[in-house]
């Protein structure tokens, strides 16, 4: 297939930044020059690990391995022992990548290790000017790198879901998908080589390492991470010349906070291009904060590692708060009934599971055929899980998913996440998570898991089931309240609502 970055052997492209960390940076031709040398160290590697850390060499080591045609299997270096064992001992990588200051834990260190070395390349094309050692074309430069051949259907990734609903799975990610998507996007988020993306997220997921350093990339534009996410870092990018921002909601929710104290942060985001959302369901609360103190609509997506991006509200659309948008070109969505017959209405109030075709989608789990068939239907249909309605004009709103978020009680079919929206509206409420437990009388009923803005005055039960009541319906108020300090989240911020019962 054609290269998946163009701009990696496009003379005219070897001096424009590609990739910046903190105080470090590298042009296309810098890219091209370390992850040549990379690739002539690990050409023929078939699989490798990937020690993702927020860093040059971990975005290095993915551009390098895919050019060299080696599937690369990102590792969470947060990660506990038992996690790492598990994804090392399915996916059986033959060596580890690694920046040479990384420390390894047990099971990664006995790997074989391959440091990806950046002396002599750190520093190309510096944090803006074009002086740089050996970075201008000639022998290590754009013009002279040449990515090995490599068919639409090699795997290039195994990235292992976020674990949220059960262990993870490794997704068998080919080339061809990461193409679709990227190129999918560009269209909806009318994305181009001039863009410069606001990174602050990890490099091990879907959302950070395809969508945040193989999207501009493969553009041809840039990419600033943050190392660390904070609203200091968005507004001072943002504020010099970036133009996208792409965060998890958590995030999106720190800059709704952040946003009454801090009139800079407001200017910076009222001058983006595209702020983007995406991982969990963005509270609608948090948008209509945003919009209100920016004028900017943040847009939502809506993806998953086996599929990449489904849908997305596009860059020239209707930011709808709550919605994640229409299917972006080229995937087939519907809604599907419990017994798996098509919902045709588009009536935004019949609740199916979302089932997608694409070629955004993955080849199957690695190791897990049995979970492979599951996932697919006969027709080859791939089942989220996820459930939504669709509106009048084709906008998808994701209720929540099948195993955790959808509550049968009193005959009817309740998502929690418009339950979560309402009781965030409270002003006693700092963050909600909604399930349903056993009920002898209503089947299932709703309970709600509360953090409250303020401890010593949480908001009661009663009050909370009135809320809700008033702005959505009787049969949609919880009927337990309980509090708690924090909700357990995942390093995207997702939350864990199988572990909500130990918390
Ligand atoms: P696991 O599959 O291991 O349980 P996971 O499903 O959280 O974990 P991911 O593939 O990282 O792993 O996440 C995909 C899921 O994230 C989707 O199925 C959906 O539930 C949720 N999601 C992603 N984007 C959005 C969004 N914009 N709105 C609501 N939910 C979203
Ligand atoms: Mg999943």
């Amino acid at each position: 297939m054609s290269p998946l970055f163009p701009a990696l052997t496009d003379p005219s492209a070897g001096r424009r930044p590609a990739l910046r960390f903190g105080e470090r940076a590298l042009t296309y031709d810098g890219l091209a020059a370390a992850a040549a040398a990379l690739a002539g160290r690990i050409g023929g590697a078939g699989r490798v690990a990937l020690w993702a850390t927020p860093s040059l060499e971990t975005a290095v080591g993915v551009v390098a391995a895919l050019s060299a045609g080696v599937t690369v299997v990102p590792l969470n270096p947060k990660s506990g022992e038992g996690e790492l064992g598990h994804i090392l001992s399915d996916s059986a990588p033959s060596l580890v990548l690694a920046a040479p200051a990384d420390g390894l834990p047990s099971p990664v260190r006995e790997l074989e290790r391959v440091d990806v070395d950046m002396d002599g390349m750190d520093g190309m094309g510096g944090t803006g000017g074009t002086g740089s050692r050996g970075s201008t074309g000639g022998t290590g430069g754009v013009a002279a790198f040449t990515p090995a051949e490599a068919a639409d259907e090699d795997p290039a990734l195994v990235v292992y879901t976020s674990g949220t609903t059960g262990p993870p799975k490794g997704a068998v990610i080919p080339r061809r998908a990461l193409a679709a998507t990227l190129d999918a996007l560009a269209d909806a988020w009318l994305w181009t080589a001039d863009d410069v993306l606001v990174h602050g997220l990890p490099l091990f997921h879907v959302h950070g390492l395809v969508l945040g350093v193989l999207g501009p990339l493969r553009r041809g534009g840039s990419v600033r991470h943050l190392g660390r996410f904070g609203t200091d870092g968005v507004a001072r990018e943002l504020g010099d010349g970036a133009t996208m921002l792409f965060g998890v909601p958590t995030m999106y929710h720190r800059i709704a906070e952040a946003l009454p104290g801090d009139p800079g942060l407001a200017e910076a985001l009222a001058g983006a291009r595209l702020l983007v959302s995406g991982s969990a369901a963005l509270p609608v609360h948090d948008h209509e904060r945003i919009a209100a103190a920016t004028g900017r609509r943040v847009i939502e997506r809506y993806g998953m590692t086996e599929t990449l991006m489904n849908t997305s509200v596009r860059a020239d659309g209707e930011a709808r708060p709550g919605t994640v948008g229409v299917p972006l070109p080229g995937v087939e969505l519907r809604l599907v009934e419990e017994d798996g017959s098509p919902i045709g209405a588009w009536d935004g109030e019949t609740v199916g599971e979302i089932q997608v075709r694409g070629p955004n989608l993955f080849t199957g789990y690695l190791n897990r055929p049995d979970a492979t068939a599951a996932a697919f239907t006969d027709d080859g249909w791939f089942r989220t899980g996820d459930m939504a309605v669709r509106e009048a004009d084709g906008y998808v709103r994701i209720v929540g998913r099948k195993a955790t978020d959808l509550i049968k009680s009193g005959g009817y079919k309740i998502g929690a996440g418009e339950i979560e929206n309402a009781l965030l509206e409270h002003p006693g409420v700092r963050e909600a998570a909604v399930t349903g437990e056993p009920d002898g009388d209503l089947g299932e009923r709703i309970v709600a898991w509360i953090v409250p803005a303020d401890p010593a005055a949480p908001p009661g039960a009663d009050e909370l089931a009135g809320h809700v009541a008033h702005r959505l319906a009787p049969h949609k108020r919880p009927r337990v309240v309980r509090h708690l300090a924090a909700l357990p989240r995942n390093d995207m911020g997702k939350i864990m609502k199988r572990a909500l019962g130990d918390a």
